[in-house]
């Protein structure tokens, strides 16, 4: 049975990290998403909160739990009994951090592998932060993310 963790702030979840839970959960058996609770940042989201979320918007993917975790990724990778880490690409941007945290994670964790999974195009371009910076500002969410994901968004930003 192959394990794989997905570790991610998601504040909050978009469709571009639906869709890499959605591909993830058919190449592995189990997938255990990581909502990273980092006290050195200050999300938009309590970690909570991102779980709830998150957790609602798999809710029909029978092979994928999420979870709250804090420190390093291959600490959650063990704890999960995974053999793999997920993250999503999107462009050479991306690339740099990506490769060096891999690299990290390699040297920490040698039974670890992480695998990339290369952003659908339509997704290539979105992210959180651009997701509430557009919600911000009043503009149309509708292609981010799902309908309970934007409403808390919108809902959040009134109350701050
Ligand atoms: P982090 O703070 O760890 O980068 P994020 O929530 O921003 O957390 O992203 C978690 C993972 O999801 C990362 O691997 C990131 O590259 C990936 N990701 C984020 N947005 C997208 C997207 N639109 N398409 C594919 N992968 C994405």
């Amino acid at each position: 049975m192959v394990v794989a963790v997905y570790p991610g702030s998601f504040d909050p979840a978009t469709y571009g990290h639906l869709d890499i839970i959605r591909r993830a959960s058919i190449s592995f058996d189990k997938v255990v998403v990581g909502v990273l609770h980092n006290s050195a940042k200050t999300p938009l989201f309590s970690v909570e909160e991102r779980v709830n979320i998150l957790e609602k918007a798999v809710i029909d993917i029978p092979n994928v739990v999420v979870k709250p975790f804090e420190g390093l990724s291959v600490n959650f990778a063990r704890e999960n009994h995974a053999q793999v880490i997920v993250r999503g690409l999107r462009a050479v941007t991306d690339f740099e951090y990506e490769l060096q945290m891999a690299q990290t994670n390699r040297v920490l964790a040698p039974d670890v592998d992480t695998v990339f999974l290369t952003t659908s195009l339509e997704y290539a371009y979105l992210s959180s932060t651009i997701m509430k910076e557009v919600a911000l500002f009043g503009g149309d969410l509708s292609r981010f993310a799902p309908e309970e994901i934007t409403d808390a968004l919108k809902q959040k930003i009134r109350k701050r």
